[in-house]
């Protein structure tokens, strides 16, 4: 009896335990984000469960109704559907497959699971088919696939992929026995155009330059990416007859200069400069021809840009020869191996000093002197320009001062500025810092700019030059001549002196159209208040040439080459006598 009791207890506590554990699942299974249908195999009846109802709008009841279920997603995934929720008729124990709903947009990964028994036969057994919505986890795949291979601005092929891309053009041209012509295609002053017109209209512009690419792309044989700001890259595959890299540029040259219409109503026109290096000559790797192509192009902005070039080996010494006075301008920079010149100007018509010009020096650790026309343009471009700028103002202004006082003189400094040491936001203050620090009068200085400074933002460029002229600092402007700018233009700027660019006073005598440009700007210089020095003279009949036309100041190795500050000393000690 005791016994029967015990067994009783027994059963009732295991039904208890039962009923709580399905309890849990029901819980479980309902609050989850998953439906279910669960089927006991070999039998008719279905159950559904979880959030299978709100998932499809029904619930099943039997194995007939699950077309109902198949109706509900896109035609060509039925089959897989069907074989995913009936993998025992395949004899497995497992499926999974992905299908749309037939709106097509969302997404769901099907799973089913079956209990073999010991047998390993399906009869008897629990199959549960589990459905989860993917649509979230399917779109943030594709988007992470879409940056894996294309740029976000213009929707063309990234870097990245372009490189594995032309990878394969490359091991396919080997066997093939034919070239990849990679074409790097870098727009001319879009830098202008961003500061110009903002980078909204910049960015604009670049997507449109990659439609255009995107519409040129031949499936296998012409690739086109966008490589990074306002660089482009195209590989060609056996670049011939029409697929020739002289007609892709004519194409493309003739679509740049036809204007660009931006959605704010402008109308942009462009050139470019064109780099082209091809496998097998520049390089073996997609790498080694990127970087020809590159070296090129830099090329093509030195020699003027708006022009193609191709990768030649001479082209490749120069870049190293650069590259190398880049390493050794570093270290110099570091141990400050520079030097200050001075060439000395003077007043036309008296023959008498007006000023001395600072030229940088550098003689590299063998003693090779390497003219600033080399080094000063590496300098602005790797950035060594800021330390350089600062050593000339700092050691001009030194010396300067040590000449006025010793001397008791006044005469002019004139110190060359780089656009880019211009641009700096803290320019006029690190100037007039130095100016006071040395104590040196500030009517004394000059600074001598190039045109491409005035190029840049009008506002912002004369508030700096009249700052600086409020300070008592005068500004004379290099080179004139060899730019784009009218004298009427030149007048809107807080300028003093116009220095005639020294090509001009080179041809002068021989060649009267020149004569009459030089005598033309020295008059009209004159009647609007600027003063006027000749650079590069060289001669006695240049001199009186340009003396008995109105030139104010003479500068050239006719009256003196630039000079180390000791035989500066000379000359002023000379002069003192
Ligand atoms: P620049 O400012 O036009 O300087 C005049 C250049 O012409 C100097 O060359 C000078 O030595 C040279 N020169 C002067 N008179 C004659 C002449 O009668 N005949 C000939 N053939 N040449 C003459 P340099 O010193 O080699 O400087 C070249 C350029 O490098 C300068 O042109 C200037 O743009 C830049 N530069 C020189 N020193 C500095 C500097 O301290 N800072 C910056 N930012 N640039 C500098
Ligand atoms: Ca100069
Ligand atoms: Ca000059």
């Amino acid at each position: 009896m005791e016994e029967k009791n015990y067994q009783l207890d027994l059963l009732k506590a295991q039904n208890a335990q039962l009923s709580k554990s399905e309890r849990i699942y029901r819980l479980v299974c309902e609050s989850s984000d998953y439906g279910f249908i669960y089927q006991s195999l070999g039998g008719e009846e279905l159950l559904t469960f979880g959030s299978f109802e709100s998932m499809f709008g029904l619930s099943l009841h039997r194995t007939r109704e699950l077309d109902i279920l198949l109706e509900k997603f896109l035609e060509e995934d039925r089959r897989a559907i069907l074989e995913t929720i009936n993998p025992e008729d395949y004899g497995r124990e497992f499926a999974t497959c992905e299908c749309r709903l037939s709106s097509g947009h969302i997404w769901y990964r099907i799973v089913t699971r079956i209990e073999k028994n010991d047998e390993g036969v399906f009869a008897d057994k629990d199959k549960v088919v589990t459905f989860m919505n993917i649509t979230r986890e399917k779109a943030q795949h594709s988007d992470l696939l879409y940056m894996a291979y294309y740029d976000t601005t213009t929707g063309i092929y990234n870097r990245n992929y372009f490189v594995s891309l032309l990878t394969e053009f490359i091991a396919r041209a080997d066997r093939d026995k034919c070239r990849v012509s990679l074409l790097m295609i870098d727009i001319d002053d879009f830098k202008k155009i961003n500061d110009v017109q903002g980078i909204i209209i910049g960015d604009e512009l670049l997507q449109q330059v990659g439609f255009y690419l995107k519409g040129k792309m031949v499936k296998d044989r012409i690739i086109c990416s966008h490589i990074n700001n306002d660089i482009f890259c195209v590989a060609i595959y056996d670049a011939t007859g029409p697929f020739s890299v002289e007609n892709f540029y004519n194409d493309l040259k003739k679509r740049f200069s036809e204007s660009f219409h931006m959605s704010t109503g402008q109308e942009i026109s462009i050139t470019a400069s064109v780099g082209v290096a091809e496998y097998p000559d520049a390089g073996g790797s997609a790498l080694d021809i990127i970087n020809c192509a590159d070296i090129v192009v830099y090329n093509c902005k030195k020699l003027g840009k708006n022009i193609l070039q191709y990768f030649e080996a001479p082209i490749l010494d120069d870049f190293l020869k650069n590259v190398d006075i880049e390493n050794k301008l570093k270290e110099a920079a570091f141990n400050n191996n520079f030097m200050m010149y001075f060439q000395p100007q003077y007043v036309a018509r008296t023959r008498r000093l007006r000023g001395v010009e600072s030229l940088i020096r550098w003689k590299d650790d063998t003693g090779k002197m390497i003219p600033p026309s080399v080094f000063i343009p590496i300098a602005e471009k790797n950035g060594l320009i800021d330390s350089i700028g600062h050593f000339v103002v700092e050691e001009s202004l030194r010396q300067y001062k040590k000449w006025s006082d010793f001397y008791e003189m006044h005469f002019k400094l004139s110190i060359n500025i780089s656009s880019l040491q211009y641009k700096k936001d803290d320019f006029v203050d690190s100037i007039m810092e130095l100016i006071e620090k040395n104590s040196v009068d500030p009517s004394d200085v000059e600074l001598e700019i190039t045109e491409s400074i005035l190029i840049d933002d009008f506002d912002s460029v004369t508030a700096k030059l009249t700052r600086l002229r409020n300070f008592g600092v005068s500004i004379s402007l290099d080179d004139f001549g060899t730019g784009y700018s009218s004298l009427s233009y030149l007048k809107k700027f807080p300028i003093d002196t116009l220095k005639v660019d020294k090509s001009f006073i080179d041809t002068v005598l021989d060649d009267a159209s020149t004569r009459i440009i030089t005598e033309s700007i020295l008059n009209m210089s004159h009647a609007m208040g600027f003063e006027t020095i000749a650079e590069g003279v060289e001669n006695e009949r240049q001199f009186s040439y340009l003396a008995s036309v109105g030139c104010d100041v003479i500068q050239g190795f006719y009256l003196g080459k630039p000079l180390p500050s000791e035989k500066i000393d000379e000359l002023l000690s000379y002069m003192k006598k």
